[in-house]
């Protein structure tokens, strides 16, 4: 058994209602074994990364306390995404649900299965603006999450609804 580790979570969904497919993943979250979810952002909408002939995206950030190890995180993950009927036609197009590990504590992993740091997420604002929100304090590569943004523009739009798990 792992010591309490924690780790954040980047949710998105285009389809099939996708605030509703967010908050209800939220929520699985809050009761996947041995985590609890300790916080989430706003849900934010966003434009595709890639084809631009789908609907925009619904995002957020979660903050998970785990006990689990980061494979079998993983493998929660990968199974909640499967419970929200993910379909993956082609890359970067239309998902109802995507579940990405942005971070693990501080650890980093190159496994095939999972790199953590999530390699893309000083990229995408959909992802740094809502963990920004969450959690302010956090640094990538020595850097605040602010100036990871400030280049990418403003292309999220924070919604009213906000989550949170005592
Ligand atoms: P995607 O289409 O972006 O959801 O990518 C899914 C694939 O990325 C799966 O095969 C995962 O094993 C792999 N993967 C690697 N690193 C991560 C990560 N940090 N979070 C989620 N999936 C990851």
């Amino acid at each position: 058994m792992l010591n309490t580790s924690l780790a954040y979570i980047g949710l998105g969904s285009n389809l099939e209602d996708p605030v509703q497919q967010v908050e209800q993943a939220l929520y699985a979250l809050d009761r996947l074994p041995l985590s609890r979810c300790v916080g989430t952002s706003s849900l934010y909408r966003s434009q595709p990364v890639g084809p631009q002939d789908q609907p925009d995206f619904i995002n957020a950030v979660a903050a998970l306390e785990t006990r689990l190890s980061p494979l079998a995180l993983l493998d929660q993950l990968q199974a909640l995404e499967q419970r929200h009927r993910r379909r993956r036609e082609r890359r970067w197009g239309p998902r109802t649900l995507d579940l990405d590990m942005l971070l693990f504590n501080h650890t980093d992993i190159d496994h095939p299965r999972l790199r953590v740091p999530h390699p893309l997420m000083h990229t995408r604002a959909f992802v740094l603006g809502p963990l920004n929100e969450l959690a302010p304090h956090l640094r990538l590569n020595g850097e605040r999450l602010e100036q990871w943004l400030a280049p990418l523009g403003n292309t999220i739009t924070r919604l009213d609804s906000k989550r949170v798990f005592e």
